[in-house]
Parts: C-alpha cells; sequence; structure tokens
C-alpha cells in the first residue's frame, strides 16, 4: 500500500462546501489533501444537477452546478490542494499524538491534524444489479465503474441502465469494444437527447444493439460468467453472450464508516457546535449538509459560512495560544502572498 501521507489538515468530500474549506484554510495559510468517493468533485451540485441553475448562491444572481463548481476549483487553484478521487473514506483512529490515522477503500492512509468531514448526505455509491451472483462476479467481470476503457479493447460488452453514465459509456466503448449492447427496462431514457439520438443512429447501422428489458439471470460455466437471460418488454427471454457486464442504475448516498468513528449524531448528521463547527470530537470538524446544530439549514450558503469558522478553530488548534487574527483579502499583504496576487 502506498506510504502515509502528513497533512495538517484532511477534508472528507469534495462537494461545494469541501471545496470551500479548502479555501479558507488556504487563506490562513493551512494546505489540505482532499478525499472523494466519486471520480469527480462537486458533489451534488455536479452529480445530481450539473445543468441546474442555483439562485441563492451571493452574488450570482444565477450559476448551475457545473459552473459553480468549476468556479470553486478555480478559487481555489492558488492553495494547490491536493484530490484523491475515487476512494472512499473507511475508517479513522486518534493516535497517541493527538492525530488522526485515516485510511481509504484504497488502502491509502493520511496522519492529519485536523479532519474536517464535508460528506454531504454520505459517500455516494452505486445502485447494485440484484440478480444471484451478482455480487460475486464484481471487480471480475461485472463493474459499476470504467477505470481504463482498454480493458474492454475487443471484448463483447453489456451495459445496462438508460441515464448519462450507461449512454456515454456505451458510445465511448462502441469504437473500443467488438460489441456493445445497451438494455434498458424502458423506452425512456434519462440521458441528454444528443447521446440517445447517437446510439440510435448507431443501432440502425447494426453497430450497436438496444434491448428493452431486464437481466433476469446470469449464467456461468466454470466460474466464469458467459451469457446472460435477459427477459424483454416483448416477454421473451432472450440469451445473450458476453465476456463484461457494465451496470449504471446510477448512485445513492450512503452514510456507511462514518457511523462507526465514535461521533456523535443526530438522525443521519454529525452534531456540531456553531462557534468551531467542532464535532464531538475535538480535532474532528463537519461542515455542511453533514453537521447537526440547532437551526441547521441544508444549504450551499450555511456551508460556505461555517467552512471559515472551521478554518479559523482549525488554525487555533494547531497553534494553541497565538491569536489568529481576522484579515481581509482586499487589504492583506499576507493573504495577497497566498492567493499569489501581489
Ligand atoms: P455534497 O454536495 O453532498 O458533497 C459531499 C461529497 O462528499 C460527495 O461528493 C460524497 O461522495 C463525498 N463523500 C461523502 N462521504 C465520503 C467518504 N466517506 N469518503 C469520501 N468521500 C465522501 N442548495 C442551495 O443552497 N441552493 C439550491 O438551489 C439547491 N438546489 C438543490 C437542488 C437539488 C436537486 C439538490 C439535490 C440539492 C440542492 N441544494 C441546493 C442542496 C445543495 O446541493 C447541498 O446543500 C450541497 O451540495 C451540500 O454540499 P456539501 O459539500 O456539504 O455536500
Amino acid at each position: 500500500s502506498p506510504a502515509i501521507i502528513e497533512t495538517e489538515a484532511l477534508i472528507i468530500g469534495a462537494g461545494p462546501v469541501g471545496l470551500f474549506q479548502v479555501f479558507e484554510l488556504g487563506l490562513l495559510g493551512i494546505k489540505a489533501h482532499v478525499v472523494e468517493s466519486l471520480a469527480q468533485p462537486g458533489g451534488q451540485c455536479a452529480e445530481l444537477y450539473p445543468n441546474k441553475p442555483i439562485f441563492d448562491i451571493p452574488a450570482c444572481p444565477a450559476i448551475s452546478g457545473q459552473q459553480l463548481t468549476d468556479n470553486l476549483l478555480q478559487q481555489i487553484e492558488p492553495f494547490k490542494p491536493v484530490f484523491h478521487f475515487s476512494q472512499e473514506v473507511v475508517d479513522l483512529q486518534r493516535q497517541q499524538d493527538g492525530r488522526f490515522l485515516v485510511t481509504t477503500s484504497s488502502e491509502q492512509q493520511f496522519l492529519a491534524a485536523a479532519v474536517i468531514i464535508a460528506a454531504g448526505m454520505g459517500s455516494f455509491q452505486a445502485v447494485k444489479l440484484k440478480v444471484d451472483g451478482a455480487e460475486a462476479l464484481e471487480g471480475r467481470q461485472l463493474s459499476y465503474s470504467v477505470r481504463d476503457p482498454e480493458r474492454y479493447r475487443g471484448k463483447d460488452i453489456v451495459i445496462l441502465g438508460g441515464g448519462d453514465s450507461a449512454l456515454d459509456w456505451a458510445l465511448t466503448l462502441q469504437p473500443i469494444a467488438n460489441s456493445v449492447v445497451v438494455i434498458h427496462r424502458s423506452q425512456k431514457f434519462r440521458a441528454a437527447k444528443a447521446s440517445v439520438d447517437k446510439m440510435l443512429k448507431l443501432c440502425d447501422d447494426f453497430e450497436m444493439q438496444f434491448l428493452q428489458g431486464q437481466v433476469s439471470e446470469l449464467v456461468e460455466q466454470d466460474g466464469k460468467l458467459t451469457h446472460l437471460k435477459v427477459t424483454g418488454s416483448d416477454g421473451v427471454t432472450r440469451r445473450l453472450e458476453l465476456d463484461d457486464l457494465l451496470v449504471f442504475f446510477g448512485l445513492v448516498p450512503d452514510l456507511g464508516p462514518l457511523q462507526s468513528w465514535g461521533l456523535t449524531l443526530h438522525k443521519r448528521q454529525v452534531e456540531v457546535d456553531t462557534e468551531k463547527f467542532q464535532t464531538s470530537i475535538p480535532g474532528i470538524y463537519a461542515v455542511g449538509d453533514i453537521n447537526y446544530y440547532p437551526g441547521k439549514k441544508k444549504l450551499i450558503l450555511s456551508g460556505f459560512h461555517e467552512t471559515a469558522l472551521a478554518a479559523f478553530a482549525i488554525k487555533e488548534q494547531l497553534e494553541p495560544g497565538k491569536k489568529v487574527h481576522l484579515q481581509y483579502t482586499t487589504t492583506s499583504p499576507i493573504m495577497h502572498k497566498r492567493l499569489h496576487v501581489e
């Protein structure tokens, strides 16, 4: 497993609030690493509503979820955060020296003086295929994400799902794979119209196939998945040979491991104070949708405010006894230096 990374601050979650936490820490001269279970930043904004405008971000009359994410990434660029995508924080243990040993699902470990949980509704997990034998095939011939498209070169691929991920991957893999069959339970797709049109055109040209139906059985021979039984919307069950199965049924957030870290919870949220946004464990903070305090509102606006106060508290924690003065970004030479705007 990779070498342990030592850091002053570790942020769990790269949603809008986790991203702005990088900024507020950066202004005070604190560097951060960020772990995100998805392959990209933006949390709910990028995953659930990238193209919908948000109307209640101060000084932005209307901004889409993706644009907000892109702007935040640009804003935090001077602070050079280190992102660790496609891995979930699964374990967190307090060490004798007071720091936290944090472990991800990719076995990356961190030693952090302060941990900031910006985990939103929890980490997004793929909705699983509920057919006998699916779990045992996971990571072998059945996958819920594509890491390396080259792995599918020359293969017969079946893709399940009717959203953007399913169609995007079907279109991406079509020129690489030997064959691509898309199976979706309805004729209605939840994907961009351009992708649907492209797919239907490829099907017309016999370069891809679409089947309306559901997988009813995974058939294995000598421990290897050889074909699927697909029950079509016409009631006919077909047999479909394949090398690999890709499933894109969407993502659901799951609080998961966070529940076993010994934090005081309020229903499905982490309790914090409203001075430091610190949890019941000193040195662990929580900001954004994941936290709870009386009056809490799950708004991006509130999350941004929380990151500023948490950053001040973390600065005090890292340099005990030293007073942290409020400085303005407009006039502070030290902040200009940190922002590279001298
Ligand atoms: P999230 O955006 O949920 O991001 C958390 C991130 O942490 C996720 O990417 C997750 O994968 C990651 N994560 C969680 N656990 C782990 C772990 N253990 N390891 C690694 N990564 C982890 N708010 C507004 O203010 N205005 C609006 O108009 C508005 N419109 C909305 C419309 C819709 C359809 C939805 C669904 C929400 C809307 N919201 C709106 C709410 C807003 O999106 C949330 O308040 C905001 O996304 C919270 O940001 P966050 O960073 O706290 O959490």
